[in-house]
């Protein structure tokens, strides 16, 4: 199929309203843009770097950030951006700045961190351009990585989800896939509400102790060693073993589409909330679903970085992020799943149905769209 047809094969009534791709020549530099919708105003998305990330990935991640930028009732559309390379092997600095060389007049898309870029990363975005959120404190930014925001808007989900299933927090054994930037201070907010984590795993692999991990110990040893699996008291296993560790909690905070209708029958757990960006296919979503474990999908659950972004960018506080991240997160988790259950349909068909017809009627406000 020629490409013109391959990248208009999935418009449709939202977008994606630009995807740009950026080759510079003399470093090599390979990178995507996607800006799915705007008319909430300028799109935030992330910026992420990895070896593997694809032009549909990205417009599947500028979706999401659409949809849960107009959730959150921020003055933002949807955008994310997908530099292909190696953080740990390239020069990142020189990637970043001629990345952001390449998109200092996408003025509609305001970049923010994700997997393989950091605060420091939107430094340099920002020294380029002027536009970055995710900025270091000394910049004027809310560092969202270093106070958790992310991970607080799991938990403040979690407060909520669990009593739609009559799931007890205190003592409900928890799994984590993806022990980063989400994952480790998802641990800490949940371990604080009693929940007991067994099992975290990284990219090098899973360790699990059925009596439950040191989280603090643990977070620890990951940010010392590189990884969970060095950590003592427990048993070392593969990345991909987590997922059969049963469980009360399982938060997957890595990479997309973990679960898929090829694995979608192993996990046994109570309630899924997606910290990472849609980690479960959306069919394997509607089979877990039937097989009565709850997902609360990515654009409702993981809103806090964006939210604490647009806090940011608009001159707000740290306590302001915070206050907003529980008011947003909580009243959207309700409403979904009261019309879930009082419906029966799945989280993520009735978020998509709620967040869409607000996109639309946000685009009824700007003629030329
Ligand atoms: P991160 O790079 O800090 O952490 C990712 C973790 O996943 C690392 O520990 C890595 O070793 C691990 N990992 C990589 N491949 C793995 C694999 N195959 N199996 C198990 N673990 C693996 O990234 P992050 O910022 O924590 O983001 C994680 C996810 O959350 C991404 O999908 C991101 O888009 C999403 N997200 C992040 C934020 C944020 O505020 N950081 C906000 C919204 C969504």
């Amino acid at each position: 199929m020629d490409i013109t047809q391959k990248v208009f094969e999935f418009a449709d009534d939202i977008g994606p309203g630009k995807i740009v791709h950026l080759y510079e020549p003399r470093t090599q530099t390979k990178a995507i843009v996607v800006i799915d919708n705007i008319a909430a105003g300028p799109a935030i998305g992330g910026v992420r770097m990895a070896p593997d990330v694809t032009t549909t990935e990205v417009r599947r991640l500028a979706r999401a950030m659409t949809f849960k930028n107009i959730m959150a009732g921020l003055p933002h559309g949807g955008g994310k951006a997908g530099i292909i390379a190696d953080p740990k092997t390239v020069n990142k600095e020189q990637v970043i700045r001629t990345f952001a060389r390449g998109i200092k007049n996408l003025t509609d898309y305001i970049p923010g961190p994700d997997m393989g870029t950091d605060e420091t990363s939107m430094a340099y975005i920002y020294d380029e351009t002027g536009r970055a959120v995710g900025l270091p404190r000394e910049l004027g930014g809310i560092p969202l990585d270093e106070i958790g925001a992310t991970a607080y808007g799991v938990a403040v989900c979690a407060d909520i989800a669990h009593e739609f299933i009559n799931l007890d927090l205190n003592g409900a054994r928890l799994t984590i896939e993806g022990f980063g930037n989400v994952g480790k201070p998802a641990a800490r907010f949940l371990s604080g509400r009693g929940t007991v984590l067994v099992a975290a795993s990284d990219s090098k692999g899973t360790i699990y102790n059925s009596k439950g991990l040191d989280v603090e110990e643990l977070i620890r040893v990951k940010d010392t060693t590189g990884s969970v699996t060095n950590y003592k008291d427990g048993e070392a296993l593969e990345s991909t073993d987590l997922l059969m560790i049963s469980t009360d909690i399982f938060i997957p905070a890595a990479r997309p589409d973990v679960i898929n209708e090829s694995n979608s029958d192993v996990l046994d757990a109570k309630l899924v909330i997606e910290g990472a960006n849609i980690p479960i296919s959306e069919n394997a979503e509607k089979i877990l679903h039937d097989r009565g474990i709850l997902v609360v999908p990515d654009f409702v659950a993981n809103a806090g970085g964006v939210i604490t972004a647009s806090v940011e960018y608009h001159g707000g506080t740290e306590t302001q992020a915070f206050e907003k991240i529980k008011n947003t997160i909580s009243r959207n988790t309700k409403e979904i799943l009261e019309k879930v259950y009082s419906e029966n349909t799945y989280p993520r068909d009735t978020g998509i149905g709620i967040a869409r017809q607000r996109v639309l009627r946000a685009m009824k406000y700007r003629e030329w769209m």
